[in-house]
């Protein structure tokens, strides 16, 4: 048989993706990966019914259809307080994993570098080989997940450095960044001119009082920032695949071209559906969305507290890592990886995570990475599953 590619033989499947599968096979309580188990907004799903009828069916422009990219330019407009132009400065793509791989492919030649946060999602590192670039990881340290200014300058000003990724809020820390700390990123990406890759998809799931900033909006960075962001999480359609990216005009004329030639264009009667709900959907809804998820936090880490399961304490985002160390340390989990750790959860505990191994680069085996966005009694009833696993503590 001919040869694949060496471009494959770098990366695994996501560990993410293959720990819903085993859930799945196993019927366990899903807290692996992060989505919703409740509908989206009846205003989406009636627009999809009224759309199954009406069309359209054909291809959208590909680059989006005019009326959805003018829906959610007028509302990222705001967020980014400036008029985002829907005719030249948006692209929309099959969901932001499309929009981040289309990003890369356009900012990237072979043998660039690319500044990634660790931990960060797994697919920033796929997305990095694939558009031939090398990837430099700056750790985000606990409990905070701050990140060293010395060390992330030193990273940045490495020769070829040509973007940083920005996970924001940041999955799987839960981290939310401070005004400082991307006034920070801003300045030394002016300082070494590279690109701020950013990935906003939880832009609306923060708690207290942590607010979300788009380093776009920072003076000067909408010609630097490329913004990806999807409709996935904030109206709970992750399987409708519908992402974008905000750039300048002339990045996002490139990222039109790519776009093009790996998809054609994002489905054109989902399109039409989601752009019929957002015009009439208000700020109550996400005021709503916000409320929900900061409940369904305090819900899900008063459980783990009871337990007595240490945790971190996210800013934002649905996912919080767990530490294991004092699980490892009995005797029926000596020498066990954290994978090794989950597939125990899932058979004994009825319970799927995500090893946290596969979001840092550093060699860590003792995280392991959940999420609560689930129905509450869901939630509770996984809290009354992992307290199985709390009492061999006792
Ligand atoms: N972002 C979600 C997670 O980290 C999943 C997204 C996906 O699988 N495409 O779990």
């Amino acid at each position: 048989m001919p040869q694949l590619s060496n471009r494959v033989m770098t990366f695994t499947d996501s560990v993410i993706r293959r720990m819903t599968r085993i859930s799945d096979e196993y019927g366990a309580i899903n807290l692996s990966q992060g989505f919703p188990d409740w509908d989206p907004p009846t205003e989406i799903t009636d627009a999809l019914a009224e759309v199954a009828k009406e069309g359209p069916h054909q291809y959208s422009i590909t680059f989006g259809a005019t009326n959805f990219r003018e829906a959610i330019c007028r509302i990222e407009s705001e967020r980014f307080g400036r008029t985002v132009d829907p005719k030249s400065e948006i692209v929309i793509t099959c969901g932001s994993t499309e929009a981040m791989m289309t990003c890369m492919m356009t900012v990237c030649n072979p043998g660039d570098k690319v500044v990634i946060f660790s931990p960060f999602y797994e697919n920033y590192g796929a997305d990095t080989i694939l558009s031939g670039a090398d990837p430099i990881f700056v750790p985000l340290t606990p409990p905070s997940f701050t990140f060293d200014k010395a060390e992330l300058e030193a990273a940045c000003s490495q020769p070829g450095v040509k973007a940083l990724i920005l996970c924001n809020p940041s999955n799987p820390c839960g981290k939310v960044f401070k005004r400082d700390e991307l006034e920070f990123i801003a300045s030394l990406a002016k300082k070494y001119d590279f690109y701020v890759v950013t990935d906003e998809v939880y832009e609306y799931i923060t708690f207290d009082d942590n607010e979300h900033i788009c380093v776009a909006s920072l003076p000067g960075m909408f010609e630097r920032t490329l913004t990806c962001n999807s409709l996935s999480k904030t109206y709970s359609i992750t399987g409708w695949r519908l992402g974008y990216v905000i750039g300048n005009a002339e990045a996002i004329e490139a990222a039109r071209k790519v776009h093009d030639f790996l998809t054609v264009g994002a489905a054109a009667p989902i399109q039409e559906a989601a752009c019929r709900a957002l015009n009439v959907l208000g700020p109550d809804y996400y005021a709503d969305l916000k409320a929900k998820y900061q409940s369904k936090r305090d819900i899900f880490l008063n459980g783990l507290d009871e337990l007595g399961i240490e945790h971190t304490n996210p800013e934002g985002t649905y996912f919080v890592l767990i530490d294991i160390t004092k699980f490892l340390q009995l005797d029926q989990f000596k020498g066990m990886s954290d994978m090794d750790f989950c597939e125990w959860m899932i058979k004994n505990t009825g319970v799927a995570a995500v090893p946290g191994s596969s979001f840092f680069r550093e060699p860590i085996n003792h995280l392991v990475r959940l999420h609560f966005a689930r129905e509450d009694e869901t939630l509770y009833e996984s809290i009354r599953r992992l307290s199985k696993m709390a009492d061999l503590l006792k």
